[in-house]
Protein backbone atom coordinates (compact mmCIF):
# COMPACT_ATOMS: atom_id res chain seq x y z
CA UNK A 1 0.00 0.00 0.00
CA UNK A 2 1.68 3.24 -1.21
CA UNK A 3 0.84 6.33 0.98
CA UNK A 4 2.32 9.51 1.76
CA UNK A 5 1.41 10.85 5.37
CA UNK A 6 1.30 14.18 7.11
CA UNK A 7 1.22 14.10 10.78
CA UNK A 8 0.79 17.04 12.83
CA UNK A 9 1.39 17.45 16.25
CA UNK A 10 4.07 14.70 15.91
CA UNK A 11 6.70 15.95 18.13
CA UNK A 12 4.23 14.49 21.46
CA UNK A 13 3.82 11.66 23.46
CA UNK A 14 2.09 9.90 20.66
CA UNK A 15 3.54 11.49 17.85
CA UNK A 16 6.68 10.60 18.42
CA UNK A 17 6.37 6.79 18.66
CA UNK A 18 3.69 6.85 15.66
CA UNK A 19 5.65 8.39 13.12
CA UNK A 20 8.63 5.74 13.66
CA UNK A 21 6.15 3.05 13.45
CA UNK A 22 4.62 5.06 10.49
CA UNK A 23 8.10 5.46 8.91
CA UNK A 24 8.65 1.76 9.32
CA UNK A 25 5.99 0.42 7.65
CA UNK A 26 5.24 3.57 4.87
CA UNK A 27 9.17 4.75 4.21
CA UNK A 28 10.82 7.22 5.93
CA UNK A 29 10.44 9.73 3.45
CA UNK A 30 6.77 8.85 2.48
CA UNK A 31 6.16 10.11 6.31
CA UNK A 32 6.38 14.46 6.88
CA UNK A 33 6.06 14.32 10.62
CA UNK A 34 5.07 18.15 11.56
CA UNK A 35 5.01 20.28 15.19
CA UNK A 36 5.07 23.63 16.66
CA UNK A 37 8.02 22.52 18.03
CA UNK A 38 10.94 20.28 16.75
CA UNK A 39 10.55 16.94 17.93
CA UNK A 40 13.38 14.02 19.52
CA UNK A 41 16.46 13.46 17.47
CA UNK A 42 14.84 10.03 16.03
CA UNK A 43 12.14 12.09 14.69
CA UNK A 44 13.80 15.07 13.16
CA UNK A 45 16.69 12.76 11.68
CA UNK A 46 14.39 9.94 9.95
CA UNK A 47 12.52 11.76 7.59
CA UNK A 48 11.27 15.24 6.45
CA UNK A 49 10.20 17.35 9.30
CA UNK A 50 8.37 20.66 8.84
CA UNK A 51 7.02 23.65 11.39
CA UNK A 52 3.31 23.98 11.05
CA UNK A 53 0.41 25.07 13.48
CA UNK A 54 -2.30 22.64 13.20
CA UNK A 55 -4.45 25.55 13.15
CA UNK A 56 -2.55 27.04 9.77
CA UNK A 57 -4.78 25.85 6.50
CA UNK A 58 -2.94 27.82 4.37
CA UNK A 59 0.38 26.20 5.49
CA UNK A 60 -1.05 22.27 5.43
CA UNK A 61 -2.51 22.82 1.94
CA UNK A 62 0.77 23.89 0.65
CA UNK A 63 2.44 20.60 2.10
CA UNK A 64 -0.04 18.87 1.45
CA UNK A 65 0.56 19.60 -2.43
CA UNK A 66 3.81 19.86 -1.95
CA UNK A 67 4.85 16.27 -1.15
CA UNK A 68 0.98 14.98 -2.55
CA UNK A 69 -0.24 13.61 0.61
CA UNK A 70 -2.76 11.09 0.86
CA UNK A 71 -3.33 11.01 4.83
CA UNK A 72 -3.10 13.14 7.56
CA UNK A 73 -2.99 12.22 11.17
CA UNK A 74 -4.37 15.41 13.49
CA UNK A 75 -2.46 15.02 16.62
CA UNK A 76 -2.19 18.23 17.73
CA UNK A 77 -4.43 19.09 20.72
CA UNK A 78 -4.74 20.57 24.08
CA UNK A 79 -5.09 18.06 26.89
CA UNK A 80 -7.18 17.39 29.47
CA UNK A 81 -5.63 18.72 32.44
CA UNK A 82 -4.04 21.89 30.57
CA UNK A 83 -7.34 22.37 28.95
CA UNK A 84 -8.95 23.18 31.70
CA UNK A 85 -6.57 26.14 32.51
CA UNK A 86 -6.87 27.59 29.34
CA UNK A 87 -10.64 26.82 27.63
CA UNK A 88 -10.65 29.12 24.98
CA UNK A 89 -7.80 28.15 23.56
CA UNK A 90 -8.12 24.07 24.27
CA UNK A 91 -11.59 25.02 22.18
CA UNK A 92 -9.80 26.69 19.50
CA UNK A 93 -6.96 24.55 18.41
CA UNK A 94 -8.70 21.18 19.58
CA UNK A 95 -11.80 22.16 17.04
CA UNK A 96 -10.22 24.40 14.80
CA UNK A 97 -7.51 22.22 13.39
CA UNK A 98 -9.95 19.45 12.89
CA UNK A 99 -12.09 21.47 10.82
CA UNK A 100 -9.38 22.21 8.94
CA UNK A 101 -8.11 18.80 8.07
CA UNK A 102 -12.15 17.44 7.28
CA UNK A 103 -12.18 20.02 4.83
CA UNK A 104 -8.57 19.46 3.41
CA UNK A 105 -10.62 16.00 2.49
CA UNK A 106 -14.16 17.12 1.92
CA UNK A 107 -12.27 19.01 -1.24
CA UNK A 108 -10.40 15.59 -2.08
CA UNK A 109 -6.78 17.02 -1.00
CA UNK A 110 -6.55 14.15 0.83
CA UNK A 111 -7.83 10.86 1.32
CA UNK A 112 -8.27 9.98 4.81
CA UNK A 113 -7.75 11.66 8.14
CA UNK A 114 -6.85 9.79 11.65
CA UNK A 115 -8.10 11.99 14.73
CA UNK A 116 -8.05 10.77 18.00
CA UNK A 117 -10.67 10.96 20.12
CA UNK A 118 -10.42 10.04 24.40
CA UNK A 119 -12.56 8.37 27.15
CA UNK A 120 -12.87 12.04 28.19
CA UNK A 121 -16.21 11.99 26.17
CA UNK A 122 -17.86 10.23 28.89
CA UNK A 123 -18.90 12.14 31.90
CA UNK A 124 -19.80 11.64 35.40
CA UNK A 125 -23.65 10.35 34.00
CA UNK A 126 -21.95 7.38 32.40
CA UNK A 127 -22.13 4.02 33.33
CA UNK A 128 -18.44 3.82 34.90
CA UNK A 129 -17.92 -0.01 34.38
CA UNK A 130 -17.30 -1.70 31.14
CA UNK A 131 -18.58 1.74 29.80
CA UNK A 132 -20.25 0.90 26.25
CA UNK A 133 -19.58 1.98 22.74
CA UNK A 134 -23.19 4.06 23.16
CA UNK A 135 -23.90 5.31 26.67
CA UNK A 136 -24.93 8.87 27.79
CA UNK A 137 -22.22 11.06 27.12
CA UNK A 138 -22.53 14.19 29.22
CA UNK A 139 -19.01 15.35 29.69
CA UNK A 140 -17.82 17.65 32.52
CA UNK A 141 -14.37 19.03 31.02
CA UNK A 142 -13.54 21.14 27.98
CA UNK A 143 -11.03 18.92 26.77
CA UNK A 144 -14.21 16.23 26.64
CA UNK A 145 -16.42 18.39 25.13
CA UNK A 146 -14.23 19.55 21.98
CA UNK A 147 -13.92 15.65 21.56
CA UNK A 148 -17.15 14.59 21.89
CA UNK A 149 -18.06 17.67 19.40
CA UNK A 150 -14.95 16.70 17.11
CA UNK A 151 -16.67 12.89 16.88
CA UNK A 152 -20.02 14.40 15.69
CA UNK A 153 -17.84 16.56 13.47
CA UNK A 154 -16.44 13.29 11.88
CA UNK A 155 -18.93 11.27 11.77
CA UNK A 156 -20.87 14.45 9.84
CA UNK A 157 -18.27 14.91 7.51
CA UNK A 158 -17.97 11.08 6.52
CA UNK A 159 -21.92 10.93 6.13
CA UNK A 160 -22.66 14.24 4.20
CA UNK A 161 -19.38 14.49 2.43
CA UNK A 162 -18.13 10.76 1.91
CA UNK A 163 -15.24 11.76 3.75
CA UNK A 164 -13.37 8.51 4.97
CA UNK A 165 -12.28 9.55 8.47
CA UNK A 166 -11.47 7.29 11.38
CA UNK A 167 -10.76 7.60 15.04
CA UNK A 168 -9.98 5.77 18.40
CA UNK A 169 -11.30 6.68 21.84
CA UNK A 170 -7.53 6.50 23.90
CA UNK A 171 -7.41 5.15 27.26
CA UNK A 172 -4.64 6.32 29.25
CA UNK A 173 -1.66 5.95 26.95
CA UNK A 174 1.57 5.00 28.70
CA UNK A 175 4.60 5.06 27.57
CA UNK A 176 8.85 5.73 28.52
CA UNK A 177 10.23 7.62 25.06
CA UNK A 178 8.28 10.77 25.44
CA UNK A 179 6.61 12.18 28.65
CA UNK A 180 2.95 13.04 28.52
CA UNK A 181 1.70 15.95 27.54
CA UNK A 182 -0.82 17.43 29.96
CA UNK A 183 -3.15 14.80 30.44
CA UNK A 184 -5.09 13.38 33.96
CA UNK A 185 -3.76 9.50 33.23
CA UNK A 186 -0.40 11.12 33.58
CA UNK A 187 0.76 9.59 36.71
CA UNK A 188 0.72 6.07 35.12
CA UNK A 189 4.12 7.15 33.26
CA UNK A 190 5.66 9.98 36.08
CA UNK A 191 5.18 6.62 38.84
CA UNK A 192 7.45 4.83 36.93
CA UNK A 193 10.52 7.13 36.04
CA UNK A 194 9.87 8.24 40.11
CA UNK A 195 10.55 4.32 41.07
CA UNK A 196 13.52 4.63 39.02
CA UNK A 197 14.99 7.66 40.10
CA UNK A 198 14.39 8.01 43.66
CA UNK A 199 12.20 5.31 44.69
CA UNK A 200 9.55 7.41 46.27
CA UNK A 201 6.08 8.90 44.42
CA UNK A 202 3.49 11.66 45.12
CA UNK A 203 0.54 10.90 43.16
CA UNK A 204 -2.39 13.04 42.33
CA UNK A 205 -4.97 10.76 42.32
CA UNK A 206 -6.33 8.64 45.23
CA UNK A 207 -5.10 5.32 45.79
CA UNK A 208 -8.54 3.47 44.45
CA UNK A 209 -9.15 5.71 41.48
CA UNK A 210 -9.55 3.17 38.73
CA UNK A 211 -9.32 4.29 35.10
CA UNK A 212 -8.85 2.80 31.53
CA UNK A 213 -5.25 2.51 30.45
CA UNK A 214 -2.89 0.88 27.38
CA UNK A 215 0.63 0.63 26.57
CA UNK A 216 1.42 2.88 23.32
CA UNK A 217 2.89 0.11 21.21
CA UNK A 218 -0.66 -1.01 21.45
CA UNK A 219 -2.15 2.41 20.84
CA UNK A 220 0.19 2.30 17.71
CA UNK A 221 -0.78 -1.02 16.50
CA UNK A 222 -4.46 -0.17 17.13
CA UNK A 223 -4.06 2.98 14.82
CA UNK A 224 -1.98 1.51 12.08
CA UNK A 225 -4.60 -1.24 12.32
CA UNK A 226 -7.49 1.30 11.65
CA UNK A 227 -6.29 3.10 8.85
CA UNK A 228 -5.18 0.11 7.13
CA UNK A 229 -8.89 -1.52 7.62
CA UNK A 230 -11.37 -1.75 4.29
CA UNK A 231 -13.59 0.88 4.51
CA UNK A 232 -16.60 -1.28 5.05
CA UNK A 233 -15.35 -2.59 8.04
CA UNK A 234 -14.60 0.66 9.71
CA UNK A 235 -18.81 0.57 10.62
CA UNK A 236 -18.21 3.56 13.44
CA UNK A 237 -17.81 7.10 11.87
CA UNK A 238 -17.72 8.96 15.56
CA UNK A 239 -15.20 7.18 16.94
CA UNK A 240 -14.42 3.98 18.45
CA UNK A 241 -14.16 2.67 22.18
CA UNK A 242 -10.76 1.11 22.91
CA UNK A 243 -9.82 -0.70 25.95
CA UNK A 244 -6.53 -3.12 27.12
CA UNK A 245 -6.21 -2.69 30.90
CA UNK A 246 -7.57 -0.89 33.68
CA UNK A 247 -5.93 -0.48 37.04
CA UNK A 248 -6.03 1.76 40.76
CA UNK A 249 -2.34 3.50 41.49
CA UNK A 250 -2.52 0.90 44.50
CA UNK A 251 -2.47 -1.92 41.70
CA UNK A 252 0.42 -0.30 39.79
CA UNK A 253 2.20 0.30 42.91
CA UNK A 254 2.29 -3.11 43.96
CA UNK A 255 2.92 -4.06 40.52
CA UNK A 256 6.15 -2.29 40.09
CA UNK A 257 7.18 -3.56 44.36
CA UNK A 258 7.76 -7.06 42.37
CA UNK A 259 10.87 -5.12 40.66
CA UNK A 260 11.33 -2.68 43.04
CA UNK A 261 10.53 -3.73 46.98
CA UNK A 262 11.17 -0.61 48.68
CA UNK A 263 9.44 1.90 46.01
CA UNK A 264 6.87 4.22 48.21
CA UNK A 265 3.86 5.80 47.47
CA UNK A 266 2.35 8.57 48.84
CA UNK A 267 -1.40 10.28 47.89
CA UNK A 268 -2.07 13.93 47.63
CA UNK A 269 -5.38 13.92 45.14
CA UNK A 270 -5.42 17.51 43.04
CA UNK A 271 -7.85 19.21 40.46
CA UNK A 272 -7.10 15.99 38.11
CA UNK A 273 -8.80 13.49 40.78
CA UNK A 274 -12.52 15.23 39.71
CA UNK A 275 -11.69 15.22 36.39
CA UNK A 276 -10.35 11.00 36.60
CA UNK A 277 -13.48 10.67 38.67
CA UNK A 278 -15.95 11.90 36.14
CA UNK A 279 -14.06 9.30 34.03
CA UNK A 280 -15.15 5.77 33.27
CA UNK A 281 -13.12 2.76 34.88
CA UNK A 282 -13.05 0.47 32.19
CA UNK A 283 -14.33 0.43 28.60
CA UNK A 284 -15.91 -2.14 26.19
CA UNK A 285 -14.23 -2.23 23.10
CA UNK A 286 -16.05 -4.82 21.60
CA UNK A 287 -17.13 -3.11 18.56
CA UNK A 288 -13.85 -2.76 17.66
CA UNK A 289 -12.38 -6.20 18.11
CA UNK A 290 -15.91 -7.42 16.10
CA UNK A 291 -15.32 -4.67 13.24
CA UNK A 292 -11.51 -4.79 12.87
CA UNK A 293 -10.20 -7.44 14.78
CA UNK A 294 -8.92 -5.26 18.01
CA UNK A 295 -6.41 -7.34 20.02
CA UNK A 296 -4.14 -5.78 22.60
CA UNK A 297 -0.91 -7.36 23.54
CA UNK A 298 0.17 -5.69 27.19
CA UNK A 299 -1.39 -6.51 30.15
CA UNK A 300 -0.28 -4.42 33.55
CA UNK A 301 2.77 -7.06 34.24
CA UNK A 302 4.50 -6.91 31.03
CA UNK A 303 3.87 -3.38 30.83
CA UNK A 304 5.65 -2.94 33.84
CA UNK A 305 8.73 -4.78 32.77
CA UNK A 306 8.67 -3.07 29.38
CA UNK A 307 8.69 0.29 31.10
CA UNK A 308 11.34 -0.44 34.11
CA UNK A 309 13.48 -2.27 31.29
CA UNK A 310 13.48 0.88 28.90
CA UNK A 311 13.45 3.68 31.88
CA UNK A 312 16.71 2.15 33.19
CA UNK A 313 18.46 2.16 29.67
P1 LIG B 1 0.99 15.69 23.52
O1 LIG B 1 0.53 16.86 24.30
O2 LIG B 1 2.08 14.85 24.06
O3 LIG B 1 1.39 16.13 22.05
C1 LIG B 1 0.67 17.08 21.32
C2 LIG B 1 1.61 17.75 20.37
O4 LIG B 1 0.89 18.76 19.66
C3 LIG B 1 2.79 18.46 21.04
O5 LIG B 1 4.01 18.03 20.49
C4 LIG B 1 2.56 19.93 20.77
O6 LIG B 1 3.76 20.67 20.56
C5 LIG B 1 1.74 19.86 19.50
N1 LIG B 1 0.95 21.07 19.29
C6 LIG B 1 0.32 21.86 20.20
N2 LIG B 1 -0.27 22.89 19.58
C7 LIG B 1 -0.03 22.74 18.27
C8 LIG B 1 -0.38 23.48 17.12
N3 LIG B 1 -1.12 24.60 17.19
N4 LIG B 1 0.06 23.03 15.91
C9 LIG B 1 0.81 21.92 15.81
N5 LIG B 1 1.18 21.19 16.86
C10 LIG B 1 0.76 21.58 18.07
O7 LIG B 1 -0.31 14.80 23.24
P2 LIG B 1 -0.39 13.23 22.91
O8 LIG B 1 -0.51 12.52 24.19
O9 LIG B 1 0.64 12.84 21.95
O10 LIG B 1 -1.83 13.18 22.23
C11 LIG B 1 -2.04 13.11 20.84
C12 LIG B 1 -3.54 13.03 20.59
O11 LIG B 1 -4.07 11.88 21.25
C13 LIG B 1 -4.35 14.22 21.11
O12 LIG B 1 -5.41 14.48 20.23
C14 LIG B 1 -4.90 13.72 22.41
O13 LIG B 1 -6.10 14.37 22.74
C15 LIG B 1 -5.14 12.26 22.10
N6 LIG B 1 -5.18 11.42 23.30
C16 LIG B 1 -4.04 11.20 24.02
C17 LIG B 1 -4.11 10.39 25.16
C18 LIG B 1 -2.87 10.09 25.98
O14 LIG B 1 -2.97 9.43 27.02
N7 LIG B 1 -1.70 10.52 25.57
C19 LIG B 1 -5.32 9.85 25.56
C20 LIG B 1 -6.47 10.14 24.83
C21 LIG B 1 -6.38 10.90 23.68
Amino acid sequence: MSETILILGASGQIGTELTQKLRSVYGNSNVIASDIREGSEEVMTSGPFEIIDATDRETILKVVKEYNVTQVYLLAAMLSATAEKFPQKAWDLNMNSLLGVLELAKNKHIKQVYWPSSIAVFGPTTPKQNTPQKTIMEPSTVYGISKLSGEFWCNYYHEKFGVDVRSLRYPGIISWKTKPGGGTTDYAVDIYFKAVETGNYECFLSEKTRLPMMYMNDAVAATINLMQAKPADVKIRTSYNLAAIDFTPEEITLEIKKHIPDFNVSYTPDSRQEIANSWPSSIDDSEARKDWNWKHKFDLASMTVEMLKNIKK
